[in-house]
C-alpha cells in the first residue's frame, strides 16, 4: 500500500461528498467518488417532486463542518441540493467525483491487497472501499395489478415527470408516507380532483416550519453560538424521540396525544378523522412532520380512499368495493427498496464471498459499517443505522469518523489490511437484535424498516449519542489488522 491509502467511494450523495471532504481534510488526497447520476446530491438530486423538503430542522441536517445560512427552519429540496453541491465545490472534492459513472462490481484482490472496481468508465483500483449508496435511492413500484395498462402517465415521486402538466387534471396518489404528505398539499391547489389511496395511516406531528426573518438570519450569522445552541436543542429533541421509540416507550402516549390533537384540530369531519387516525402505535411508522397534510385532505377536490386498490384500469383505479375513479395521472408515493443497500452493485470479498450471499437472510454489519470477510470495506449508512428520529448527516459523519479511526490505526501499526473479526460482528449482531425486539418499530405495523419475515436490516435501536460513542474509536479486539496479504496480524488493543 502507498504511504497514504487510496480510497474509492461509491455514491455522491451526502455520504460520498461528506466522506470525500472529511478524508481530504485529514490529508487523504487519493480519493475517487463514483456517482452514477450527472450531479452530486443523491436523494436530493432525485427527489424533485413538488413540496419536497427536509423533515429534520436544517441546523441539524447539515455537515457539522459546513454550517449554512438556511432560508427557513426546514429547507426545501433545491436549497439542500445547492448546499451539497456548494460543499463539494468549496472543499475541492468536485474534482474527485466521476459523475455519470456507475460501479457495477467491486472485488477484493487478496494477493495485491486492494479492491478492483468495474465501472461504466473502466477499471479502477483502490486500497479502501467505502459505499455511500443511501438506503432510499431505489424507487419501489409495488406490483399493483393493471398498472402497466394505464393510458396516462404513472410515475414515482423520486422520478417526478416535470414534463407532465398536472394543473386542471384528475390525479391519483398512491401511498400516504413522508413523500405523499409533502406532494399532496403541493399539488392539491392545481388539480381538479385528487384521489389519495391510503393503505394504512401514519401518525403526524406539527412541523411548525417557518421562514427565517432577516433579523433571525443576521443573529445566527453574528452569534454562531446561537445556531450551535439551536443545533444542540434539535439534537436533544431527536434523542428524546429515539429514547421514546426504543428504551423509554412510556413516553409514547405523550407523542400519541400530540398526533391526536393535530388530527382533531385540523379535521372537523368525523369520518375523515377516523380514516386518518392510525391504529398502530405512534412511531412504529416514521412520524411525519407536516402543517398542511390534513388541511389538504379536507379540501373539496380531495378524496381519501381507504378501500384497497383492486386494479388499475386504462382510465383510472378500481377499488376493492368495485368503485372506479377516473384519473389522468397516477403518482406512486410508494417508497423505496430500502433493504438492498449496495445492490445492484456486486461486492465480492475474500475467498470469493459475495456480499449479497452473506446477506441472503438479512443484511447485517458490525456497527452498520463492516462485514467479516470483506477487508478494507466500510458501508456508510449501512444496515441498522437508520432511525425514527435523528439526522442521517450525523450518522454519516459518525461512520466516516470510524473509517478515519481505522485509517489512523492502520497507519500507526503499519497495516494495510483491516477486517472486522467474526466474533465481534456476531456479538454486536446479537446485542442489536435483542435491543430491536423491544422497539416500537417491531410493535406490529407495516413500515419500511422490517421485512415480510420480521427481519430488520434498517434500524439503530439506541440513542444517536451511543452511535457516536461506539463508532468514534475502534473497540479493542474488534478488528484484525495485518501488514500485507494474509501476513502476520499486528493485533489491536
Ligand atoms: P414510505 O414511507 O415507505 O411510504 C410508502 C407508502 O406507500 C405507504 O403509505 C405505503 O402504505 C404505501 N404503499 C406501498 N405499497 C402499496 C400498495 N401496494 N398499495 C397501496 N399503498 C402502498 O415511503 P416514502 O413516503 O417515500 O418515505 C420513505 C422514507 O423516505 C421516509 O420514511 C423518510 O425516511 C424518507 N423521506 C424523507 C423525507 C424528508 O422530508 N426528508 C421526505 C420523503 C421521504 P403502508 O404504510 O400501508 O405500507
Amino acid at each position: 500500500m502507498r504511504a497514504r491509502p487510496s480510497v474509492a467511494i461509491v455514491g455522491g450523495g451526502f455520504g460520498g461528498v461528506g466522506a470525500a471532504t472529511m478524508l481530504r481534510r485529514e490529508g487523504y488526497e487519493d480519493v475517487t467518488v463514483f456517482e452514477k447520476g450527472e450531479r452530486v446530491g443523491g436523494v436530493w438530486q432525485h427527489n424533485t417532486y413538488p413540496g419536497a423538503a427536509c423533515d429534520i430542522p436544517s441546523h441539524l441536517y447539515e455537515y457539522s463542518f459546513a454550517p449554512n445560512r438556511w432560508s427557513r427552519r426546514y429547507a426545501p429540496q433545491a436549497e439542500i441540493q445547492a448546499y451539497v453541491e456548494g460543499v463539494a465545490r468549496r472543499f475541492g472534492v468536485l474534482e474527485n467525483v466521476r459523475t455519470g459513472t456507475e460501479v457495477k462490481s467491486a472485488t477484493w484482490d487478496e494477493q495485491r491487497g486492494c479492491w478492483t472496481l468495474e465501472t461504466g468508465g473502466g477499471r479502477h483500483e483502490a486500497d479502501l472501499l467505502l459505499t455511500a449508496c443511501g438506503q432510499l435511492s431505489v424507487p419501489k413500484v409495488p406490483p399493483i395489478s393493471g398498472l402497466d395498462s394505464f393510458d396516462g402517465p404513472a410515475f414515482h415521486t423520486a422520478e417526478w415527470r416535470h414534463d407532465v402538466e398536472l394543473a386542471g387534471k384528475r390525479v391519483a396518489v398512491i401511498g400516504t408516507g413522508c413523500s405523499a404528505i409533502q406532494v399532496v398539499p403541493a399539488i392539491q391547489p392545481l388539480v381538479t380532483q385528487l384521489d389519495v389511496y391510503q393503505r394504512s395511516p401514519g401518525w403526524t406531528f406539527p412541523k411548525m416550519d417557518y421562514e427565517y426573518s432577516p433579523r433571525a438570519r443576521a443573529l445566527f450569522k453574528r452569534f454562531p453560538p446561537l445556531r450551535r445552541l439551536d443545533r444542540a436543542s434539535i439534537y436533544a429533541f431527536q434523542e428524546v424521540g429515539a429514547a421514546a421509540m426504543t428504551s423509554q416507550r412510556w413516553l409514547l402516549p405523550l407523542f400519541r396525544a400530540v398526533g391526536r390533537r393535530q388530527i382533531n384540530s385540523a379535521i372537523a369531519d368525523p369520518e375523515l378523522r377516523r380514516k386518518v387516525t392510525p391504529a398502530d402505535e405512534v412511531g412504529c411508522k416514521r412520524i411525519m412532520l407536516t402543517d398542511d397534510w390534513y388541511p389538504a385532505l379536507a379540501q373539496a377536490n380531495v378524496d381519501l380512499v381507504t378501500e384497497r386498490i383492486a386494479t388499475v384500469t386504462p382510465s383510472g383505479i378500481r377499488d376493492a368495493a368495485g368503485i372506479e375513479r377516473a384519473a389522468d395521472a397516477i403518482v406512486l408515493a410508494t417508497g423505496f427498496a430500502s433493504h438492498d443497500f449496495v445492490a445492484p452493485m456486486a461486492i465480492t470479498g475474500s475467498e470469493g464471498r459475495s456480499l449479497a450471499g452473506e446477506w441472503a437472510d438479512v443484511a447485517r454489519a458490525y456497527l452498520g459499517l463492516s462485514v467479516p470477510g470483506f477487508p478494507n470495506l466500510f458501508l456508510l449508512y449501512g444496515p441498522n443505522t437508520n432511525g425514527g428520529t435523528g439526522s442521517v448527516i450525523n450518522t454519516l459523519e459518525c461512520g466516516v469518523g470510524h473509517v478515519l479511526a481505522a485509517l489512523r490505526e492502520m497507519e500507526r501499526s503499519g497495516a494495510s489490511r483491516i477486517e472486522v473479526r467474526a466474533e465481534a460482528a456476531k456479538s454486536f449482531d446479537r446485542e442489536l437484535r435483542a435491543a430491536l425486539a423491544d422497539t416500537v418499530w417491531h410493535s406490529g405495523c407495516s413500515n419500511w424498516y422490517v421485512d415480510e419475515n420480521g427481519n430488520d436490516p434498517s434500524q439503530w435501536p439506541w440513542l444517536w449519542s451511543t452511535y457516536r460513542r461506539r463508532t468514534e474509536r475502534l473497540e479493542p479486539g474488534a478488528y484484525e489488522l495485518s501488514k500485507a496479504p494474509t501476513l502476520a496480524s499486528v493485533g489491536l488493543g
